[in-house]
């Protein structure tokens, strides 16, 4: 845009946003992106960057609060990279989820919303406190004391914050002893640029059923001094304290946690229900960090499947397997695919756990494993399929393997509308009718939402 320049300070009007939670506002027609900008607000902003046909500007000041607008809990919302969308209102954020989920139904999948059923979001009564997992970063700061909290949004310096008002409050405890230790036995923190250094990160773990607490610090280094001493400060402080573990990390990497983690007291894991299915979760372990509403979802997606107890399910991308033993108590037998083998491993441990004997897992990737199963077994039916993939959505050799083997009812679960929107087209092409849609707040104050859909075999 020819008129203006970079720096230059504009008026916009926020109609609109996108679904990484950037509120958009054109200036003349042009469309800017500005990030903590909210449907309905009017800012001052600054240009950082001018494309062909769009631009990018910063909130200089807000001129007229959305009605929406709401002072975030969190200090450090805006550098923070975590949460997108916190000085929404909630009530508001569940509108926006539910709006980007159905236009894109409709723009990408073709599904109108008068061809099924949309049930309203579900969301949380308490959105706050929800994770039961969190990974604070530890670093010097200028005057070389110890800062935990969280990196500043894309980049790698950590803003000092020890409450994060979408984690547990068991966290602040756990820190503050974590603090006392390095301070008291002079544990210096990891520094990324000259990879000298100790502890990198503090990963907890809670299960909120069971209150079970697992606190692992992720090192550069095969063993921790002194941990009696960092032992009996979180006996004293911090209540459910169940696992003490370091994992060791000595690579220069972004990713957290190493491969192997050794425990210093305590269990080697802790545990938690979904429903009255235990879990045994160790650091490594994938687990669904908001339990209350993956419950919920899990509950959605068993009722969908309508089970009597002579079905056979398959639960393809099955992680530790939840889904799966979610429907293994209501189906004659369920088979799960996932991946990673370390999760299979864990699924196959957790169906022991609960005495469940008619689950298999397979190691691998779904759009294999699946059309290998169906070229050997033609004359087996499968009455239901949950797929509940990664934000790519599923592989189209996968969905044509589906069509093949007909069950009567897929249910996907996504986090990821757009590729969902894809798939359905694909399903709903091919001999299937989408009945009901919904969704459900698994991440509030972000911009993720997750989706299930049902879909019904339709007789050609
Ligand atoms: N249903 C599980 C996990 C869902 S996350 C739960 O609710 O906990 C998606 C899972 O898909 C991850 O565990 C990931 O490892 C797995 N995955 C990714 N690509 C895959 C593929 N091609 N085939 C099978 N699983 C895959």
């Amino acid at each position: 845009m020819d008129a203006l320049s970079k720096n230059d300070i504009i008026e916009l009007n926020i109609t609109d946003m996108t679904a990484d939670g950037e509120g958009i506002g054109k200036y003349n027609g042009f469309p800017f992106f500005v990030k903590d900008a909210i449907i309905g607000d009017v800012i001052s902003a600054k240009v950082v960057k001018l494309k062909k046909t769009y631009g990018y500007a910063r909130v200089e000041s807000v001129l007229t609060p959305s009605p929406d607008r709401v002072t975030p809990h969190c200090s450090i919302a805006r550098q923070c990279g975590g949460c997108q969308i916190q000085a929404m209102d909630y009530k508001a954020q569940l509108a926006f989820k539910e709006k980007m989920v159905r236009n894109n139904l409709s723009r990408i999948g073709g599904i109108e919303s008068d061809t099924y059923a949309f049930l309203p979001i579900v969301g949380m009564d308490n959105p706050y406190e929800y994770r039961n997992k969190a990974q604070f970063p530890v670093a010097k700061d200028k005057n070389g004391n110890i800062v935990m909290g969280f990196y500043a949004g894309r980049t790698h310096s950590v803003i000092g914050c020890e409450r994060c008002h979408i984690g547990d409050r068991v966290n602040e405890p756990v820190l503050a002893a974590v603090r006392d230790y390095m301070t008291v036995c002079t544990i210096p923190p990891y520094n990324e640029i000259d990879t000298s250094g100790t502890v990198r990160h503090i990963l907890i773990r809670v299960g909120k059923k069971t209150g079970e607490v697992m606190v692992c610090l992720v090192i550069n280094a095969d063993t921790l001094p002194d941990t009696s001493y960092l032992v009996e400060k979180l006996c004293d402080s911090v209540p459910g304290i169940a696992s003490v573990m370091i994992n060791i990390n000595k690579e220069k990497t972004n990713v957290i946690l190493g491969p192997v983690s050794k425990t210093i007291w305590g269990k080697s894991y802790i545990e938690d229900f979904i429903g009255d299915i235990r879990y045994r979760i160790s650091p490594n372990s994938f687990y669904q960090v908001n339990p209350i509403q993956t419950e919920k979802l899990y509950t959605k997606a068993l009722s969908l499947a309508e089970l009597t107890g002579n079905e056979t399910v398959w639960d393809l991308y099955c992680g530790i397997g939840t889904i799966s033993l979610f429907l293994a108590k209501k189906a004659r037998k369920v088979y799960g695919v996932e991946i990673v083998p370390q999760a299979i491993e864990d699924a196959r441990q957790n169906a022991l756990l609960n005495g469940i004997d008619n689950a298999t897992f397979f190691a691998g990737k779904a759009e294999e494993v699946v059309p290998a199963y169906y070229d050997e077994h033609r004359d087996e039916h499968a009455d239901v399929m949950v797929v509940d993939p990664p934000r790519k959505g599923c592989d189209e050799k996968l969905l044509s393997t589906m069509i093949s083997m007909s069950p009567e009812r897929i249910v996907y679960v996504s986090c990821d509308s757009a590729t969902l929107s894809r798939d359905l087209k694909f399903l709903t092409s091919n001999g299937y009718d989408v009945r009901q849609v919904q969704c459900f707040d698994q991440f509030p104050h972000t911009c993720h939402v997750e989706t299930v859909a049902c879909l019904q075999r339709v007789d050609m």
